[in-house]
């Protein structure tokens, strides 16, 4: 990639056009759709998976599915593409997910402007030209005014280098990089690394099979049952025929779910109330536990406390021996829910199987992967498999894989360096014409997803038009504006329980990264109106300077 003032000279290499959207998940197709068929753009989407899906493309082990029920995720933007999709599961599996996904990419004519198997390896704004030069590793170079990295807030895998890292000889998996084949573990010893969501998920499926598992647990996780069932005529039909009620309901939430049970306090409720009432969202499963009991349990630590304690007292229940149910359960002091609530079908059961030990790598950590497998305190596990089920370098991870500079060759890794500096999650001061979806700053990872990306990108393409309709060659954040946010994001997360936590929302699981909490806890209705005011007042809190240079994307808008 050249420097800016490189570009001009061998700018006949380059392809001009309006628009490079980085990503083929949730958020990068419903870009496509709005810049190309809404605004009439010149759009091009990069992928480096072979096939649309995002998430959904790469985490195919055994379990993967949603935790919030499929009617919620999924596009709300249209109401046929609403009618015409059967989900066959409350909670739909990572292959009915990518199917959706694909039928979307299709019945929008998507997959002719995305190129996969394609990484996007740098992006460099060019201050003059009010246009991003933009490189992939196949050699193409794109010249665009609008940079869209859609690239996922939990895409970029977190594989800690152990010592011996590489040394295994037997068969080494990562779940967010699952074989598109699936795997046989039958027959076979596996270890799997990771007790978060997604080892959750798969630890139960693979017990099934693997001859033995062992589990090693370094930090033990509070989760609550799913309580998946098949999609059952009457709920799709409800569903179905007052959608747009659903989504009105989801809207009025902290998180885009709907939970009907929400009481206010769990102090204000005697023992026996409480524990009813932890019963019944036990009951209901997903995070009507979490998000749908009461409101201060992320915030008040006695009220959090009572939550915990009925946790673990299902652990308890449910695991036979003591001793691996006391390893399963998370110490006293430990907050219930300022970790994303894993939810499982079956996993503290799994520990009642004979197959299946669980080592507690807190006690007796991990100091090597070996030839035949992980040697923990001095005692070697021998495997067949391993499994790395370790999470991912969320938020940053994926924009830091891309070089991506701004004015003055400044880069966003450099910006960041001390945290994430966004104002509203969508834009990056010195990143003019840049804009990032659910990214750190925004409600993100703590609103329904689909929900939220629908949001961002609406509001990313009515900027786009409105720029395009009044002459504007870019758009840059305010420094005073994105201080003013970073500092009303940490005001509102201290307020609550959840910064404590030493979690990926904080980036507390990668060595190393600046811990700084990276979600924005005013709830998305809320942000929702934040946002809107912002564009309603002319897109106060931005720069907005008029093109240098004229540009197509704008004919083509004023065509409209
Ligand atoms: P992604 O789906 O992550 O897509 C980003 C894409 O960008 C990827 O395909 C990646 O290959 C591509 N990419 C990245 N960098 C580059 C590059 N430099 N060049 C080319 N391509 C690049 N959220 C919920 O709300 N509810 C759930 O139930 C839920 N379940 C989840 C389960 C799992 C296992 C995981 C990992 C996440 C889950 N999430 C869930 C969060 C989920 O990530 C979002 O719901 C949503 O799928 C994100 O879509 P996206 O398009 O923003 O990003
Ligand atoms: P995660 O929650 O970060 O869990 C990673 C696990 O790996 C943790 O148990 C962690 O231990 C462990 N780990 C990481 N580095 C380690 C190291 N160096 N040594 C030992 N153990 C290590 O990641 P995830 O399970 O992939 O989930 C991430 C997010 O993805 C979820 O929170 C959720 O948002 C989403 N997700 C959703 C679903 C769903 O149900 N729909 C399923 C999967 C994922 P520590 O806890 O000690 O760090």
């Amino acid at each position: 990639m050249p420097h800016n003032n490189q570009v001009v000279s061998s700018v006949n290499s380059v392809v001009e056009i309006d628009a490079v959207v980085v990503g083929a998940g949730f958020a990068g197709l419903y870009m496509l759709h709005l810049l190309r068929d809404k605004l009439k753009l010149n759009v091009e989407v990069y992928d480096s998976a072979e096939g649309v899906g995002g998430t959904w493309y790469w985490n195919r082990y055994p379990g993967a599915r949603c935790d919030i029920p499929s009617h919620h995720y999924s596009y709300s933007f249209s109401a046929e593409l609403q009618q015409e999709w059967t989900w066959s599961e409350k909670y739909a599996a990572q292959p009915e997910i990518l199917s959706y996904l694909n039928h979307v990419a299709e019945r929008y004519d998507l997959l002719k402007d995305i190129q996969f198997s394609t990484r996007v390896v740098a992006a460099h704004y060019d201050a003059t030209q009010q246009r991003w030069l933009i490189e992939t590793d196949s050699g193409r170079r794109l010249s665009a005014k609008y940079f869209v990295p859609a690239v996922g807030t939990l895409s970029s895998a977190n594989i800690p280098k152990f010592k011996g890292h590489g040394s295994f000889e037997g068969e080494v998996y990562f779940t967010g990089h699952w074989p598109k084949e699936g795997v046989d573990f039958t027959g076979k010893r596996v270890g799997i690394i990771g007790t978060g969501a997604t080892a959750m998920q798969a630890i139960p499926l693979i017990a099934e099979q693997a001859a033995h598992l062992t589990v090693f647990q370094r930090t033990p996780n509070f989760a609550a049952p799913l309580v998946n069932e098949p999609m059952r005529r009457d709920v799709d039909q409800a569903a179905k025929a007052n959608y747009p009620e659903l989504r009105r309901q989801a809207w009025e939430t902290f998180a885009g779910v709907p939970f009907d049970r929400l009481k206010p306090s769990a102090l204000e409720e005697s023992e026996e109330q409480r524990r009813a009432h932890y019963e019944a969202c036990w009951q209901d499963g997903g995070f009507s536990l979490w998000i749908g009991s009461y409101g201060d349990i992320l915030f008040n630590k006695e009220a959090n406390e009572t939550a915990a304690e009925f946790v673990r007292a299902k652990i308890r229940e449910r695991v036979k021996d003591p001793v691996i149910a006391s390893v399963l359960c998370p110490p006293a002091g430990q907050t219930y829910g300022t970790k994303r609530q894993p939810c499982e079908t079956n996993y503290y059961e799994t520990f009642n199987r004979q197959n299946v030990s669980l080592v507690d790598i807190k006690k007796a950590p991990i100091e090597e992967i070996t030839g035949t497998g992980i040697t923990t305190a001095g005692t070697q596990h021998e495997f067949d498999a391993i499994i790395y089920a370790t999470g991912f370098d969320a938020f940053t991870g994926a924009l830091f894989k891309i070089d991506i500079r701004g004015r003055d060759g400044r880069t966003l890794q450099e910006y960041w360096s001390q945290g994430p500096r966004t104002l509203v999650g969508l834009a990056a001061h010195g990143f003019p014409n840049m804009f990032t979806i659910t990214g750190p700053q925004s409600p993100s990872v703590l609103f329904n997803m689909p929900l939220g990306i629908e949001m961002h990108c609406e509001w990313i393409a009515d900027c786009i038009e409105y720029m395009e309709l009044n002459g504007f060659g870019s758009i840059e954040a305010n420094r005073k504006d994105e201080d003013e946010w970073i500092s009303h994001v940490k005001e509102v997360a201290d307020s609550t329980l959840l910064p404590e936590a030493t979690s990926w929302y904080s980036g507390a699981n990668i060595p190393g990264k600046p811990q700084v909490f990276m979600v924005y806890l005013g709830g998305g209705k809320h942000y929702k109106q934040v946002i809107t005011e912002m564009a309603d007042k002319g897109y106060a809190g931005f720069k907005l300077e008029q093109a240098a240079v004229a540009d197509s994307a704008r004919k083509v808008c004023e065509a409209l």
